[in-house]
């Protein structure tokens, strides 16, 4: 029971110290107590992955129809069809693997690091190598990776609700507790998966994976299985009444056959083996490779996807809510200008003191660690004086109060010459009103009006620049110990203004979103002439629209906010609960809004917005845990990037969908025809299957691989509710299959004359390369002068591998027999190049014509 004993026992228990473990103990640790890992639930064999690609209603159609060529006597037919179904059942193993792999190298990235001292160092670490012993470093905002006991404790807050369901987060202790207690009330323990929302601290391990209290529950480990997304979801309801109309069809032409005198088995043969040509098995696939590829490329691109749901919505994404530092700004902060309440070399001093003091970056090895606004006010102090670490030392810090982005304070106790002094320091406007004095070089006196409009009127100044600036005061204390609640009748010492530049391709970013028909919304902690200036400089605050404070917004009601929501671009100085109101106001307007967020706090609004980004750099873990994407560049061009991206995805799923069902509508509606006309069939069995596996799936997958388009960005968003099988898609799937079917039949015509095998033969040859060449012509909306015929390889490389395996089946002797294929005159060649290609010259030139009327 760690919590019953001291923080030293503990520390000696495990033969630990503050200091952390040495590499041989953390070896040796690690093989007595296990990785810091949860059993995860059992991957699937191979074996079983393999087998379960046959539980597929196509496979079972498929070994059908390879029984039946058995009794037909035709054995080619059948070793073809079992080659295809082992085929099939391979590139299906292949493609799970490769999917699980993608997703679980996703997952890595997306996991945050934990923070440990090893050897008396602070370094970052995966949460799986962490061993007992290991000392922790907590933080606000971090997601605490074992269990641990508290050895120190600064206002440390714990959020257990994962753990014990209690939703407040509970004041944690280093002191021992003694009596019996339970988890909930264990205050000087942490646990795994709990969030720390306060304060910091250290922690020594006690146990890892799955004798953490989260690895007894075992419930929660299964939560983070993928679920199908809503496009998954629809397209199998699509497929499956698709599927039922294919089958009557395919019933009607088996009755036909029978009747006009073909044998039961032929007929079923046929009948079958058009059903597998006809119903669009890969409809729900092709979804799952094109987000798979597309999250991979959006990845690479800084963007992590936490799950493949959120890639759908980004590309409906009207509203973008931004942090401004560090997401539009570069987050690198260098001092401006200083500004003393009363001039004076002791009150310099004073400022300077207060600017290193009240700071929670550090200096290892030359080089300024922290937070951006706190390592400017040390670079700023190095610049000038050279006794930073003497300085450091000789005043060190008693007790203190965290930042946070609620009040916008944070202070620090320290005894200097005799005097208990707490050091604040923190947005102008929550310190100035609270000031009642003044430092006045080296001692103090009452302010006055004046002495707070002039610093006003300082503030105003800088910010109008789009300088950021920080207040600073101090106090006199009698305790050695310091809450809220000191935290007024500050002494006021002067102002410290830094620059953040704009990055520099936020401009463009902001412009492309606006093109794109998305409001970019700045929704900053900041001071609002500063967010404006920097809002204006990059292009968000635009004329007609203004900025409001998060007290001006408290005074505004709802149906106030719907009228006028649209005119505010800018957010200044609002708390974490503002972003959920503004969230929410967008999305009763129909709008589907992604929204950024680094902080604890911020994990409601990040939960509650459709697309919740958290930033890679200086997010913290549990915005982490609550975002759907992560930026690893921290920046709000990236954003915009994976919109386009997102856009891309989506359009790229319509593509290659509109490829498949046109296809298979052509060779429907050329079965059907023949069918009513008495003739002859135009398909052999192992065609439509060759058709099926070659033609289909090469030049749909490279569509899914066409890269974004330059215009993708000029269209509004498209709606959410927006159905994919609109009527439009679906007459131009009518159009393009009735216009290859014509071909076809055109071809099977010429061949009929010198007998039903040419003309099959014919047939085939026509409409598997009509496909090939359509591929190019699904490509996207524009003629493939517009999109460019070099700039999609992918599509080019299934064209050609395509267009040779047809060649090698037409020519080649064994695979001529084994494909019922008969030898071509070079005539009819000629008339299946022109009769395939043809369809292609139709539909290009039609675009070609209507882009040529739009100019
Ligand atoms: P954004 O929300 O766009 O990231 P921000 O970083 O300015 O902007 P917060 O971090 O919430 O937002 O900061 C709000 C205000 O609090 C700042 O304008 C500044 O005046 C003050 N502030 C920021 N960091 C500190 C800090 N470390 N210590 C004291 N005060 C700070």
């Amino acid at each position: 029971m760690f919590y019953k004993m001291s923080a030293t026992e503990v520390l000696k228990d495990l033969n630990s110290s503050k200091e952390g473990l040495d590499e041989k103990q953390v070896e040796e640790n690690e093989k007595r107590y296990g990785k810091n890992q949860l059993a995860e639930e059992k991957k699937q064999g191979l074996l079983k992955v393999f087998l379960t690609q046959f539980k597929d209603l196509l496979v079972v159609i498929l070994i059908a129809a390879a029984v039946i060529s058995i009794f037909t006597g035709d054995l080619e037919s059948t070793l073809v069809i079992l080659g295809v179904i082992v085929l099939n059942a391979i590139l299906g193993t292949v493609q799970h693997f490769k999917a699980e792999k993608s997703l679980n190298s996703l997952k890595k990235l997306a996991s945050p690091l934990a923070k440990v001292i090893r050897c008396g160092k602070r370094r970052g670490i995966e949460a799986a190598n962490i061993v007992v012993g290991d000392i922790l470093v907590l933080e606000a905002g971090d997601v605490v990776p074992a269990d641990g006991r508290i050895v120190e404790c600064y206002s440390m807050q714990v959020n257990e609700s994962s753990l014990t369901g209690e939703a407040e987060s509970i004041n944690k202790i280093s002191e021992k507790i003694s009596g019996d207690k339970t988890l909930a009330d264990q205050d000087n323990m942490v646990f795994s998966g709990t969030q720390v929302t306060y304060g910091r601290g250290m922690a020594v391990v006690t146990s890892v994976g799955m004798n953490t209290e989260l690895g007894k529950i075992a419930q929660l480990m299964n939560e983070t299985k993928e679920r199908k997304t809503p496009l998954q979801i629809s397209l199998d309801a699509f497929g499956k009444k698709l599927s039922l109309i294919i089958m009557i069809i395919c019933a009607c032409i088996l009755g036909l056959c029978i009747y006009r005198g073909m044998t039961v088995l032929d007929s079923l043969m046929f009948a079958v083996a058009l059903a597998v040509a006809a119903i669009p098995e890969a409809l729900s696939s092709i979804v799952t490779i094109s987000l798979a590829l597309g999250t991979s490329k959006m990845a690479k691109e800084n963007a992590i996807m936490k799950n493949l749901k959120a890639v759908e919505s980004l590309g409906c994404v009207s509203i973008i809510c931004s942090d401004k530092t560090g997401t539009l700004t570069k987050n690198r902060m260098t001092v401006k200008n200083t500004y003393l309440a009363d001039n004076g070399e002791l009150s310099t001093n004073r400022l300077l003191l207060a600017a290193i003091l009240c700071n929670d970056s550090s200096v290892t090895e030359g080089k300024v660690l922290g937070d951006p606004t706190e390592t400017a006010l040390i670079e700023y102090y190095m610049n000038t004086r050279k006794d930073y670490k003497q300085v450091l030392s000789a005043y060190p810090r008693l007790s203190e109060l965290p930042f946070d982005s609620d009040r916008k304070l944070m202070s620090t106790l320290h005894n200097i010459d005799d005097t208990t002094v707490m050091m604040t320091k923190g947005a102008v406007d929550a310190m100035l009103h609270k000031s009642r004095f003044v430092y006045s070089n080296g001692a103090e006196r009452a302010i006055t009006e004046e002495d707070i409009n002039q610093a006003q009127d300082q503030n105003h100044e800088y910010s109008k620049r789009g300088l950021r600036v920080l207040a600073f005061a101090q106090k006199n204390i009698e305790k050695q110990d310091i809450n809220l609640n000191d935290e007024d009748n500050f002494t006021f010492i002067g102002l410290i203004a830094m620059q953040d530049p704009p990055r520099e391709e936020s401009k463009e970013a902001v412009s492309n979103c606006l093109t794109a028909g998305i409001m970019p919304v700045m929704i900053t902690g900041d001071h609002k002439v500063t967010a404006s200036a920097i809002a204006e400089e990059i292009g968000i605050l635009r004329s007609g629209q203004r900025a409001i404070t998060g007290m001006e917004l408290d005074e505004i009601s709802d149906e106030r906010l719907d009228k006028e929501i649209s005119e505010i671009a800018v957010y200044a100085r609002v708390t974490p609960a503002h972003k959920i109101r503004i969230v929410d106001a967008w999305q009763n307007k129909g709008n589907i809004v992604a929204m950024t967020g680094d902080g604890v706090n911020d994990a409601p609004a990040l939960k509650k917005a459709d697309i919740g980004i958290a930033m890679g750099i200086t997010g913290t873990d549990v915005s982490k845990d609550a975002a759907s994407m992560i930026l690893t560049d921290d920046n709000f061009a990236t954003i915009v990037k994976s919109v386009a991206n997102g856009r891309n995805i989506y359009t790229n799923i319509k593509n290659s969908i509109k490829f498949l069902l046109s296809g298979n509508t052509s060779g429907i509606l050329a079965v059907v025809y023949t069918s009513l006309m008495a003739l002859p069939i135009p398909f052999m069995a192992v065609h439509l299957l060759f058709i099926n596996l070659i033609t289909d799936s090469l030049p749909a997958i490279a569509i899914s691989m066409e890269k974004p388009k330059a215009d993708l960005l000029k269209e509004p968003p498209r709606r959410s509710d927006e159905p994919i099988l609109t009527r439009r898609y679906l007459l131009e799937i009518g159009i393009q299959g009735v216009l290859i079917a014509a071909f076809t039949l055109a071809a099977y015509y010429q061949g009929l004359p010198i007998g039903a095998e040419t003309a099959s033969t014919m047939a085939f040859a026509t409409l598997c390369f009509a496909r090939l060449w359509h591929g190019f012509n699904s490509r996207g909306r524009q003629s493939i002068f517009k999109l460019g015929f070099l700039s999609n390889v992918y599509s080019l490389g299934a064209f050609a591998l395509g267009t040779s395996l047809l060649f090698a089946v037409l020519t080649i002797n064994p695979l001529q027999s084994l494909f019922q294929v008969t030898e071509l005159s070079g005539n009819n060649i000629a008339y299946i190049v022109a009769c395939a290609v043809a369809p292609t010259i139709l539909i290009q030139g039609s675009r070609v014509i209507k882009e040529l009327f739009k100019k």
